[in-house]
Order: structure tokens, then C-alpha cells, then sequence
């Protein structure tokens, strides 16, 4: 019998990777937006079309890519952010795996347009199935922009398993809330089929999440801040009679990335202690600033998931700080009503 074992083909290793990195069109909206953060752009633009099913763009006054940077970006592994092993545990860009661009080039059309502010042209290349089909130079604004068309149209598989367009657009606003909540500095906007659906001027996190959520909300946040050895806390917990029966407001940033961690919640609604009213959730928007060195951020292909060193002491700093911060609000209305 002759050897068996085949390498696969660059196009076929990216589609396998590709349904990793991106399992909906709300995934390629995240990546695409985390590049443009990383790029140092203070204004992203999202586009969707059809909950981004037959498009998706975004746009950023970013750093831009030279030619060369703007053909490799769509190689895996290809990634201006981490050179060797020991920058894994110095993580402070959203993205460092190199894997995002080719995996989306690998399973759409895309149209990547970019220009650095140093240079006269810009390049545009349109790519499909990781096949680069043009690339030439072309006068630009500077920044980048990415659009992404007809994502999976080469898998009918996963195309087909696409939700409806309501639950993939919820999904989309989903990324985009948990991001730009993230970056209140940033000046952010999203259209969907023709209609501007948020308009996000660069503000403060108190308004930003009153942006997001509605003007009550004014009234409805209590600020939290705190600094140890170990991390800094801050963001705002909501008062509990505005606790709600659904969740959807909960919010964790570890150095500003959305991440989920059942146990970190565990001690914000312990904090809470009895004034919470029975099944119902307080809304939090919380960062957590950590020495990189001391998480692990490459657990989970959608990094959502981190380990922590000491994930113990850090229950205990969330539980006290947030309980200090309620039991501060608890006795302000009194002064004031002494006033
Ligand atoms: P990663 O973000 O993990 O580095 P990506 O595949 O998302 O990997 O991007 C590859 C590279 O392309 C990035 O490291 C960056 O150098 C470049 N890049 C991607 N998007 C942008 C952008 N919006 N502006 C400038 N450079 C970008
Ligand atoms: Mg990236």
C-alpha cells in the first residue's frame, strides 16, 4: 500500500479554519471592526445589507496598508501584531492570530481598499475563495475599507443554516453594541439596508451607554472604580429596581474585550447580595484592566473566553467593589434629601 496522508491545499486548510473563526455574518462584522480599532481609527463605518448575508463593509480612517501589507494580509497567519511566542502574553490588540482576513477571504468576495496617510495611491484588490482576482493601485482616502459579499457562497452547507434575517441582525447589534460600548472614544455609525440605525459620536462611557439604551438610563447607573495590584475596575452597575427579567446587559471587558465568564457574573450579582428583586438581572457595563501576562486569551476561537492567573482574588475584588459602589448609592438619596 502507498502513504495515504496528503497535505491540504492552502484554500482548503482556510475554509476549514474559516468555520471556525466565522460562524455567521456577525462574526466577520466583529473581526472586521477589531481590525479597524487596531488600526487606531477614531471613526468606523458599518454597512450591512440583507443582515450581511449578501453584504457587509467596514470602513475606518485607520493606519491604512501599504501594497504589499494590503495582498499579505489575506495570507494565514499573516499578522502585523505578534512576532514571536512571548508577544502572546503581552496581548494589547483585539486581534493577534493572523487567521481573520484569510478565513473571510476564503468563504466570500471581498473588496479590501486601503491607503496610509503617507502614501499617494492606495491599493484595491478583490479576492474570492482566497483566489486574488485584481489588485491595483488607486487613488483613495486614506484608512481602509473591507466589504465582504455573499459570505459562505462557496459552503451552501452553512449558508443554508443561516437564522432568518431578524436573528442575524440581532446578532450584528449584538458585535457592534458590545464594541463600541467598548470604545465610547470611537465615532461610530452602522447602516442597514439604507437606514442609519445607531450614530455614536466620540463621548463618554455614561453616554454612550445612554446612547445605546435610551435616556432613562441617566438615572439608572451607579459608577464603579477601583484600583488594586491585580486589576482596575470600572465601568457602572445599574440599580437594582431597574434589574430586568431577560439579560442582555451584562456587560465584561477585559482589557476592552467583550468576553463571557459565568463566574466573574457570579460575583457581580452576589455583590447584589438580597436587593435584587427574585430572577431578575441588573444591567453592568464593567472593564477590568489586567497585566496581559496574566490572562491567557487563546482559549476560545471567538476569544470570548479568558483565563485568568488568579481568578479568585478577582471574584473577590468585583464582589466588594461593586457592593462598596451600591452601598455608596444606597445612602446618597438621603443625603440629598437632606439638603
Ligand atoms: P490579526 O488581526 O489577528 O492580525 P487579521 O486577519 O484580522 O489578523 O488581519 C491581518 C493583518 O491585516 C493585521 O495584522 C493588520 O496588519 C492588517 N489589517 C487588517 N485590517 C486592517 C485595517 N482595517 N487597517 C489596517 N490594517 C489592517
Ligand atoms: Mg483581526
Amino acid at each position: 500500500m502507498s502513504d495515504i496522508i496528503q497535505l491540504l491545499p492552502d484554500s482548503v486548510a482556510n475554509q476549514i479554519a474559516a468555520g471556525e473563526v466565522v460562524q455567521r455574518p456577525a462574526s466577520a462584522v466583529k473581526e472586521l471592526i477589531e481590525n479597524a480599532i487596531d488600526a487606531g481609527a477614531d471613526k468606523i463605518k458599518l454597512i450591512v445589507k440583507d443582515a450581511g448575508k449578501s453584504f457587509i463593509q467596514v470602513i475606518d480612517n485607520g493606519c491604512g496598508m501599504s501594497i504589499t501589507d494590503a495582498r499579505l494580509c489575506f495570507e494565514r497567519h499573516a499578522t502585523s501584531k505578534i512576532r514571536q511566542a512571548e508577544d502572546l502574553f503581552a496581548i494589547r490588540t483585539m486581534g493577534f492570530r493572523g487567521e481573520a482576513l484569510a478565513s473571510i477571504a476564503a468563504i466570500a468576495q471581498v473588496e479590501l481598499k486601503s491607503r496610509r496617510v503617507e502614501d499617494e495611491l492606495g491599493t484595491i484588490i478583490e479576492i474570492e475563495g482566497s483566489k486574488v482576482i485584481s489588485q491595483q493601485p488607486e487613488a483613495l482616502p486614506s484608512g481602509t475599507s473591507i466589504a465582504v459579499k455573499n459570505l459562505f457562497y462557496n459552503i451552501p452547507a452553512r449558508r443554508n443554516f443561516l437564522k432568518s434575517n431578524s436573528v442575524e441582525m440581532r446578532h450584528i447589534i449584538d458585535e457592534f453594541q458590545r464594541v463600541a460600548l467598548a470604545h465610547p472614544s470611537i465615532f461610530f455609525s452602522m447602516h442597514s439596508d439604507g437606514h442609519e440605525l445607531f450614530h455614536l459620536p466620540s463621548e463618554t462611557l455614561k453616554q454612550r451607554i445612554v446612547h445605546l439604551f435610551g435616556n432613562n438610563y441617566n438615572q439608572r447607573l451607579v459608577p464603579v472604580e477601583e484600583d488594586t495590584t491585580i486589576i482596575t475596575v470600572s465601568g457602572f452597575v445599574g440599580k437594582p429596581e431597574f434589574a430586568k427579567k431577560t439579560r442582555g446587559e451584562q456587560f465584561f471587558f477585559v482589557n476592552k474585550r467583550f468576553v463571557k465568564d459565568p463566574y466573574l457574573h457570579h460575583a457581580v450579582m452576589n455583590a447584589y447580595e438580597d436587593i435584587l428583586p427574585v430572577d431578575t438581572y441588573p444591567l453592568y457595563v464593567l472593564f477590568i484592566e489586567i497585566d496581559p501576562s496574566k490572562i491567557d486569551i487563546n482559549v476560545h476561537p471567538t476569544k470570548t473566553e479568558i483565563k485568568y492567573e488568579d481568578d479568585k482574588a478577582m471574584y473577590a475584588i468585583l464582589r466588594s467593589t461593586v457592593k462598596r459602589s451600591l452601598g455608596r448609592y444606597n445612602i446618597t438619596p438621603t443625603l440629598d434629601f437632606n439638603q
